[in-house]
């Protein structure tokens, strides 16, 4: 049998190609390696799946095109994408910033909706089945591991980037399609942890704070955000770092790349300084260690007061004027070195991938090549923490399953 439509990936994006090419008539085969659909999706916003944004828009994307993404997202928007899983029964939830989780807080309840519509659907599902080639041909031959193959006349390409390959999204799509000699933009991870040359992290690991933290590259600022961050045994972790990561990630290994935090954002260096003086003033027989316990977590005290070449122990009345500068400057820009980012398996997201430039932002057609569509992380398009990225996924799915079934 020759499907009209093969779609290879049942991550979020496949299986929305899938849902919507069937719903426009087609006969559709969903492949997938893995033993089931969606493993990814089981894993996101920690087993909860933010499953898209509220206030989802262009900014909160990365990638060559900012025309192409937004042709994308307003063709099926979060609004639309909160209308079809309600119509599927799925009942979200909003949060802080507009981030929309399943009632249920799991994301099982995600893949099992999407299943169940597959299935009443009766979309075609090959699951275990690594695709290994695909050949064009008037149509589309696409072989699997065990030498068998499948023919369509339209493939859409949902293998997703390399983030967290441990779910499957190995970089086959990428593979074949430099092999097709299509453009794709180099790979870096996203949403990913850094690693630091500095070692005392280790002193504070599992510390987490809100700070400012502001990226250099060769003393230039690059990137500035602010959130909560966690300091780990390698280096540093959450919001306010792994959201800057892919920004920062070409340059990390080939020039300098440095984080400045700032923990107390609100007030000037001035303030502060006033601030710390009147401390010590009414704390001034105290350790300076202990006089500063109501400024900033007791655990990063230590780091500060050895970045100010302070003894712990010195008494708070002996702290000279340039000293409580030292403690204000680290305080306001606490300086690490980036040296690597987290491998690509910790990350949530992939920057880079099939270049925007050769695929029509109406209808996620290939310009190179027809009958080749593509939909999800594969493209050179990541989001923002937060829902963006499933948002991108379901958005992109949706136009490449639909577009796919306009029959010349
Ligand atoms: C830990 C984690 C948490 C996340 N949390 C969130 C979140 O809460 N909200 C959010 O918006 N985003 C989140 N993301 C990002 C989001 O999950 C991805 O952007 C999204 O899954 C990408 O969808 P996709 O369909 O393009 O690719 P994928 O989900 O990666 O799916 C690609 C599929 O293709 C299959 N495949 C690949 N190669 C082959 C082959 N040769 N043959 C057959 N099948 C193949 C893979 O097995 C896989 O199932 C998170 C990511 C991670 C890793």
């Amino acid at each position: 049998m020759k499907y009209d439509v093969a779609i290879i990936g049942a991550g979020p994006a496949g299986i929305m190609a899938a849902i919507t090419a069937k719903q426009n008539g087609a006969s559709v085969i969903l492949i997938e390696k893995n033993e089931a659909i969606g493993r990814k999706i089981l894993a996101t916003g920690n087993g909860r799946c933010n499953i898209t944004n509220k206030f989802a828009k262009v900014e909160n994307y990365h990638g060559s095109s900012p025309e192409f993404i937004k042709n994308v997202l307003s063709a099926f928007d979060q609004h639309k994408t909160m209308k079809f899983f309600d119509d599927l029964g799925l009942i979200l939830k909003e949060e802080d910033r507009g981030r929309m989780f399943p009632r249920t807080n799991q994301a099982a309840s995600v893949v099992d909706i999407l299943a169940h519509e597959l299935e009443r659907l009766k979309v075609d599902i090959k699951l275990n089945a690594e695709v290994k080639k695909i050949e064009k041909n008037d149509g589309w031959e696409i072989v699997l591991a065990d030498g068998s193959k499948i023919n369509s006349g339209k493939l859409i390409l949902t293998t997703g980037g390399r983030a967290a390959h441990q779910f499957g999204s190995s970089g086959d799509g990428h593979f074949w399609m430099k092999n097709i000699g299509h453009k794709v933009e180099d790979i870096y991870a996203a949403l990913v942890p850094l690693e630091t040359k500095e070692t005392w992290v280790t002193d504070v690991q599992g510390l987490k704070v809100e700070a400012q933290a502001s990226f250099f590259v060769d003393e230039k600022l690059v990137s500035q955000k602010s959130g909560d961050l966690i300091f780990t045994h390698f280096g540093l972790s959450g919001p306010a770092i792994m959201s800057q990561a892919g920004i920062i990630a070409p340059f990390v290994g080939n020039k300098t790349v440095q984080v400045k935090l700032d923990f107390i954002g609100e007030k000037s260096a001035k303030e502060l300084d006033e601030m710390i003086a009147k401390i010590f003033n009414s704390s001034g027989a105290k350790s300076t260690k202990n006089a500063l316990v109501g400024l900033v977590p007791a655990k990063l005290i230590p780091i500060i007061l050895h970045e100010s070449k302070i003894s712990d122990n010195k008494i708070a009345a002996e702290i000279s004027k340039i000293q409580r500068e030292e403690i204000v400057k680290n305080l306001k820009s606490l300086t690490l070195n980036i040296s690597k980012l987290r491998p690509l398996k910790e990350a949530q997201v992939t920057r880079g991938g099939i270049s925007t430039d050769e695929i029509n932002s109406e209808t996620l057609e290939s310009k190179k090549i027809k009958g080749l569509y593509f939909a999800g992380e594969i493209m050179d398009v990541d989001g923002d923490s937060g829902g963006f990225n499933l948002q991108w996924a379901w958005s992109s799915g949706h136009l490449a399953g639909k577009s796919c079934t306009k029959w010349d």
